[in-house]
């Protein structure tokens, strides 16, 4: 029972179960990453605009605070303005209150800029929340939907694993090694000869060859159409 095509259509039964388990998580694991990659960019983007609309509310309580600043001073100059002892002195005083005018007009235009700027980042942050949420969403579903799939499959591959890793010691070295090899092109790399044809690929085998796999269990035999390795029925 132990002769060789045995242990290799085990081994390929082995196989056929753990390729099954992998295919059903398919690209699921690979979701779930770039699921977690759009949260973090989804985040990242609120959390600026966020830090963008913080710096504009500080320049607007600071601006509002210097044009108070301004106005007094400028009532303050106005009222000295009557008391000058001459046109040196006042002079100075309108020179004074120009240039306060000046600072007043320019942080209007600032605030004017910053109003539209305000505007849009708010747009932004809103649709960077919206999105954020939805991409969190997205990530819980697949999360959930992994974990429920691997719950189900994580016993059963680590059995098909140990009980692989045991008959891979068994069989000759140099034999599994072609085993491996022969699974990069098929995955079924061990088949059946049913009804005098290779399993694999329906062609027919030889009889001679098939007389020979009948004798010689101690020998791999291949498909010489596909290269697979032929298992007696
Ligand atoms: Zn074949």
């Amino acid at each position: 029972m132990n002769s060789l095509a045995t242990m290799l259509s085990t081994m390929s039964e082995i196989d056929a179960i753990l390729d099954d388990l992998k295919e059903e998580l398919g690209d699921l694991p690979q979701q779930v990453k770039e699921a977690e990659e759009f949260v973090r960019l989804k985040n990242v983007q609120a959390e600026q605009a966020e830090k963008d609309i913080h710096d504009i509310e500080e320049f607007k309580s600071r601006s509002h605070i210097r044009l108070q600043e301004i106005k007094d001073k400028e009532d303050q100059l106005a009222q000295q303005q009557f008391n000058v002892r001459n046109n040196k002195e006042f002079d100075a005083i309108t020179h004074e209150i120009e240039s306060l005018r000046d600072e007043r007009n320019k942080i209007y235009d600032d605030q004017r800029t910053i109003g539209v700027k305000e505007e849009n980042l708010r747009s932004i942050m809103e649709q960077s929340k919206a999105e954020l949420e939805e991409a969190q969403q997205h990530l819980s579903e697949k999360e959930q939907e992994l974990t429920t799939i691997s719950h189900g499959h994580n016993d059963e591959i680590t059995e098909q694993t140990k009980k692989r890793a045991s008959l891979a010691k068994v069989i000759p070295t140099p034999i599994f090694a072609e085993y491996e090899r022969i699974r990069t092109f098929h995955k079924d790399a061990a088949v059946k000869v049913k009804k005098n044809s290779c399993s694999g690929c329906f062609s027919a085998v030889p009889p001679q060859k098939i007389v020979e796999m009948r004798n010689k269990s101690d020998l791999m035999f291949l498909c010489e159409h596909c290269g697979r390795i032929l298992v007696g029925e």
